[in-house]
């Protein structure tokens, strides 16, 4: 058996874009070298119901130089969290 698949339109061609289209993001102290880190949170039990706490990890850039976090791209929940 055979099926016809409506093919969805997708309009306009994805538009290319270069590292020359990029704008650089800089931490405040100049520096931009970025590492990858983890943030790790705890759900509880209690709110989950589940047998333990749930590990929730968070994804971060942090600054190769003064070890700042990026805060563009933390969740805004995260923003004002003292990390380091
Ligand atoms: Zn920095």
């Amino acid at each position: 058996m055979q099926h016809n698949v409506p093919i969805p339109n997708l309009g306009q061609p994805k538009q290319q874009y270069e590292i020359k289209d990029t704008q650089s993001m800089d931490c405040p102290c100049g520096n931009r070298l970025f590492l990858d880190g983890v943030i790790l949170r705890t759900l509880s039990k209690i709110l989950t119901g589940e047998d333990k706490d749930r590990l929730i990890s968070v994804p971060v850039v942090y600054c190769s130089k003064c070890g700042e976090i990026l805060q563009k791209i933390l969740p805004a929940e995260l923003k004002d969290v003292k990390i380091v």
